[in-house]
């Protein structure tokens, strides 16, 4: 005899597959659900649905859009000589949440990490190369994470780049080390994208 169904059971390990989210916040949150109206599941069920119906990478900067190109790679009113590198979507949002920042933006998906078998090849590196050879991109903003990861991948952006004749620049101070961008407030990362540096 099971004492728990399994609908119940099933949404809890549903929950747990999540990142961050641990057996105990998984029951919670199934049974909350469970006394909630029966309209805020079939809601939340939707949302998860069409997420991945809607949702779609620009195929320019590779940012998650419901339109391609996506809505900042069309504005006319961007920088079109910069372009900002970042590993994630959020990162996008986060500068974004700036106000500071008016260029155009580049999503690798990921860092390099060979512990993690992802090499360059991995990430949408090649793509941000290609973009560079139309000659009208002035300056590359790398702003990955400043953790092992972030810095090794922003080394070798460093060095393709460079080798292009386009300036390369880092965010700097400010950011925690080891820290994630998505996480940092506006105000740290205002200034670490006015102190970039040189790279
Ligand atoms: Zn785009």
């Amino acid at each position: 005899m099971r004492a728990i169904p399994e609908a119940v059971s099933r949404l809890i390990d549903e929950f747990s597959r999540l990142p961050g989210i641990g057996p105990k916040t998984a029951s919670r949150l199934t049974f909350y659900l469970l006394r909630s109206p029966k309209e805020q599941s079939l809601t939340l069920a939707e949302a998860i649905g069409q997420l991945k119906e809607r949702i779609i990478l620009c195929s320019v900067c590779f940012n998650i859009t419901e339109s391609n190109p996506c809505a900042v790679c069309q504005d006319e009113g961007r920088e079109r000589s910069l372009i900002c590198v970042v590993e994630e979507p959020l990162d996008v949002l986060a500068i974004e949440r700036t106000g500071e920042y008016h260029g155009l933006y580049h999503v690798l998906h990921g860092a390099i990490s060979p512990m993690d078998g992802i090499g360059p090849a991995e990430l949408r590196i090649r793509e941000l190369l290609e973009r560079l050879k139309s000659g009208l991109v002035k300056e590359v903003l790398i702003a990955t994470n400043p953790n092992l990861e972030g810095e090794a991948t922003a080394m070798y952006l460093a060095r393709q780049i460079t080798s292009l004749g386009i300036r390369v620049t880092r965010l700097a101070r400010g950011l925690p080390v080891g820290g994630d961008l998505e996480y940092a407030d506006a105000v740290t990362l205002t200034q670490a994208l006015e102190g970039r540096r040189e790279m």
